[in-house]
């Protein structure tokens, strides 16, 4: 199996940065897996679950919305936010849940910046929870 480089980079710092085999993440236009030789590729990456492996070893991390980028055997993860699925915070994720499901059940006025907020929010503590419920 060939060798990749992936990268997973939030404002914050970066979350990964090693030779991995092979890389799935979760596109705009659908999931797409990486491997070793890929064209260069550009794709906008939304809430979801990545994983990637290395031998026998898979991880998996949530990611939200960002950009990857692929060429020369590098693949490049900027997000938002990402977090190891083990490091997931259940709790957190199931108030954030209440919390936008509260916004979106009032109504809705014009061009209404806050319940796209709470909208985005709650796909993003739902794909928490799924992850998380996942390994657990
Ligand atoms: P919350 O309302 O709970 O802050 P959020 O979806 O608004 O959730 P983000 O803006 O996606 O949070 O992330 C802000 C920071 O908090 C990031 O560093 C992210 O990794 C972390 N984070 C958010 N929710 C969780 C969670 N349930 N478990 C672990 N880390 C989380």
């Amino acid at each position: 199996m060939g060798k990749l480089h992936l990268e997973i980079v939030t404002p914050e710092k970066v979350m990964v940065s090693q030779e991995v085999d092979i890389v799935v993440a979760p596109g705009t236009m659908g999931e797409f897996g990486i491997l070793e030789g890929h064209v260069p590729f550009l794709s906008g990456i939304e809430p979801g679950e990545l994983r990637f492996s290395s031998g026998n070893q898979t991880e998996r991390f949530l990611v939200t919305t960002g950009f990857s980028e692929v060429s020369d055997n590098q693949v490049s993860i900027l997000v938002d936010a990402a977090e190891k699925a083990t490091e997931i915070d259940l709790e957190r994720a199931r108030k954030a849940v209440e919390r936008a499901k509260e916004r979106l059940s009032l109504d809705r006025g014009k061009e209404d910046v806050d319940f796209l907020r709470a909208e985005a929010a709650l796909k993003r503590a739902i794909v928490r929870i799924r992850i998380s419920e996942k390994i657990n």
